[in-house]
């Protein structure tokens, strides 16, 4: 069962459409998981249809025949994407890439042991937007963030010392955090972060690549 949502200011900017096309992407992504987000995403967004309304008496009215005549008459084709899943594979799995995935640019896979990972290009600076692929029984060494580190699970499952996590489960984790996730299944991962991981255990300079890699 999912346990990690978005907080309630999270889910208001998003269904104002004013977050960053990163978080808004793992909010849809978790939504499209989670009947109890998407409840609340549809209930912020009727709330504010309502004060649109309330604020302003003068907003024409549509007529539904012309409303479909003006449709019609548009000389633009439109092309409706396929609605065939993206299917990924990498390192021998096989994974289902969410809606909301299928049409960002994305770079080629990185490797680095059991980890690999590809850049999501969104454009945002130093927020940095991954997939995150770990092979069954891999891990990520003992670590806290300087920044933000957002993860939201696609696939498989994944452990920490908070607690087990399912496909879904929407986790920010900011400086106060120290964890070290570990796989047994494998996992697939939408990670979003405003900086590099530091490592808190081991040899820092040994660990820095599998930082610049998930980072
Ligand atoms: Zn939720």
């Amino acid at each position: 069962m999912i346990k990690h949502h978005p907080n309630q200011s999270m889910l208001m900017a998003f269904a104002q459409g004013q977050l960053p096309a990163s978080l808004s992407i793992a909010v849809s992504v978790h939504t499209d998981h989670c009947q109890h987000c998407q409840d609340q995403v549809l209930a912020l967004q009727e709330n504010a249809a309502q004060i649109l309304d309330d604020n302003d008496p003068n907003l024409p009215e549509w007529d539904s025949d012309d409303m479909i005549n003006a449709i019609t008459e548009d000389d633009c084709e439109i092309h409706p994407k396929s609605s065939a899943p993206l299917q990924l594979n990498i390192k021998g799995y096989a994974y289902q890439l969410p809606r909301a995935l299928q049409s960002v640019p994305m770079s080629n896979w990185l490797k680095l042991g059991k980890l690999a990972r590809a850049r999501i290009d969104l454009n945002e600076g130093e927020v940095h937007t991954n997939l995150l692929h770990i092979d069954q029984g891999g891990e990520i060494p003992l670590h806290t963030h300087k920044g933000f580190e957002l993860t939201l699970l696609l696939a498989g499952s994944f452990s920490d010392e908070s607690g087990h996590y399912v496909p879904g489960d929407f986790i920010w984790l900011t400086h106060s955090h120290t964890h070290s996730p570990s796989t047994k299944e494998g996992c697939l991962c939408l990670t979003v972060a405003n900086d590099a991981m530091h490592f808190v255990q081991g040899l820092s300079m040994a660990l820095n690549p599998i930082g610049r890699l998930i980072y």
